[in-house]
């Protein structure tokens, strides 16, 4: 067969461009094959030589086998570069995370398939999902624990795509998805640097816009109307469990006209950013809220955030393992659009030195720390503190500078105003004459209430007697200032 095609070729070719208008470069091959029209031409003895044949047909088949390859190889290239199309994503990408949580849903839904389909077809079905989708067998487990205030510890579990190749399925078309760590080196937070690379045919190329828009509303719908509050782990920011519904703004009583007026300063800050960076002054803001525990004055930063649609990093200035440098460190890398409270501020104050009571140096806030870290390197982004203390007493003078603390708000017991609005939030519904609230109002008088109860005392008392205004009338004598 070698030796056929090895003689064949020329000779098919030359009879057919016979006679009619020959040009040289075909003479010449003519020539060659026929040996000038005579008998016994180069290329026919030779051809007759069956050492020859071998030989020419071994090496012109290893050349086609070479050529065919690298003709395949660059046949894939050119099939690859035509038809399919890639997508990279880096992690510093917001869209990184979106992306992910995006994978997620899709493994989860095609997890959910999978058992929720009746037995005949399920292992057909498993065994289809498999063969697509290999990524189901190279899932990562992310935990998260979140330590609440009373201390209780609840633990969440989420499957994440892992690194290596997956196979996705799509609206139709197949996305190879590869997620890669590129490298070894790490983010200034310790995180590796990866990418997620997304595959598909060229001529599904526009469903990569159908999956960033939603990727993105998934996480819209996610963090809409809640706020995210970032705590302390690891030594950086991290979320602290799920979003948390907004604190609606109307729900913080604080004295008649204070909310409205600190929500005015700060939207006016919010609104003077060209103002600031023209002249430039660093874009900061500082408020010191002061008063007595439970008089609202986390519950009202939350609820500031929720009404302006920040989100909140909360810190505590008298948490130990907070150094002066972590704490410049965390104010210098905030999430964007989050207002920064830092309760327990006079933990500072009282740090004037370096080593506290029991010897314990370097591993708590100290003045010239929170003054420090208060001034860092600004940014073209704004950046807005909230501090509270329930020692005003021990506040320093270096502090209230502009840009580190520009408002001290005291947020006291609750005033007569504020009892009543208290009253409203809870039993408006169930008092539409306002009688219950006279009655209520009366008593709370009698017992000194106003100017000397917290919130927060006001608010236990109601929650007790959730639903029952007379419940609440009867005990208001329990919440009367302690006779010394
Ligand atoms: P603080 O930070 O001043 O110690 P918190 O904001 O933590 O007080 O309030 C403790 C609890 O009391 C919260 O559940 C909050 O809802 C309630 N509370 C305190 N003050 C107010 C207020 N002025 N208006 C509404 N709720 C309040």
């Amino acid at each position: 067969l070698m030796e056929q095609n090895a003689v064949q070729t020329p000779q098919v070719i030359a009879p057919a461009r016979d006679g009619v208008g020959v040009s040289p470069k075909e003479q010449l091959l003519k020539q060659f094959t026929e040996g000038g029209g005579g008998e016994g031409g180069l290329f026919k003895q030779l051809a007759g030589n069956p050492f020859f044949t071998a030989g020419f047909g071994l090496a012109g088949l290893g050349a086609a086998i070479r050529l065919g390859q690298t003709g395949l190889r660059r046949g894939a290239e050119l099939l690859r570069h035509r038809m399919l199309v890639d997508l990279e994503i880096t992690r510093h990408d917001e869209s990184y995370q979106w992306v992910l949580n995006w994978m997620t849903r899709q493994y989860q839904s095609q997890l959910n398939t999978s058992s929720s389909s009746a037995s005949a077809s399920q292992s057909r079905m498993e065994s289809l999902i498999r063969r697509f989708t290999p990524g189901l067998h190279h899932l990562q487990i992310k935990t998260s624990s979140i330590k609440a205030a009373n201390g209780a510890t609840s633990t969440h579990f989420n499957l994440v795509p892992g690194h290596g190749r997956h196979m996705l399925r799509y609206k139709n078309a197949f996305i190879a998805v590869s997620r890669e760590r590129t490298g070894k080196s790490f983010d200034h937070q310790g995180q590796p640097f990866e990418t997620i690379t997304l595959t598909t045919l060229y001529a599904h190329r526009h469903i990569f816009e159908d999956i960033f828009a939603e990727s993105h509303a998934l996480s819209r719908q996610s963090v809409e109307g809640k706020t995210v509050v970032y705590t302390l782990r690891n030594m950086q920011w991290q979320p602290m469990g799920d979003p948390k519904r907004k604190r609606p703004f109307e729900s913080v009583v604080l004295e008649q006209g204070l909310k409205e007026k600190i929500l005015g300063d700060v939207q006016e800050f919010l609104d003077a950013r060209t103002w600031y960076l023209d002249r430039g002054i660093p874009y900061r803001r500082g408020y010191m809220l002061f008063g007595p525990p439970g008089t609202g004055k986390t519950s009202f930063v939350q609820a500031l955030a929720g009404k302006l649609d920040f989100n909140i990093a909360m810190l505590s200035l008298s948490q130990r393992g907070l150094t002066d440098d972590l704490l410049n460190q965390l104010l210098l890398n905030l999430p964007p659009r989050t207002f920064v409270l830092l309760e327990d501020a006079d933990a500072a104050f009282s740090n004037r030195r370096q080593v506290d009571e029991d010897g314990y140096s370097g591993a708590t806030v100290t003045f010239s720390g929170l003054l420090n870290a208060l001034d860092g390197v600004a940014s073209a982004e704004e950046r807005v503190v909230f501090m509270t203390t329930n020692h005003i007493e021990r506040l320093d003078e270096a502090l209230i500078r502009p840009g580190r603390v520009d408002m001290t708000i005291r947020l006291g017991e609750a005033t007569e105003w504020q009892i009543a609005e208290m009253w409203n939030r809870f039993y408006a519904h169930h008092d539409l004459d306002g009688s219950k609230k006279e009655r209520f109002m009366a008593r709370a008088r009698e017992f000194g209430l106003p100017d000397t109860v917290s919130t927060a005392a006001l608010q236990g008392l109601f929650l007790y007697n959730k639903d029952d205004a007379e419940g609440a009338i009867d005990m208001v004598e329990h919440l009367a200032p302690k006779q010394v």
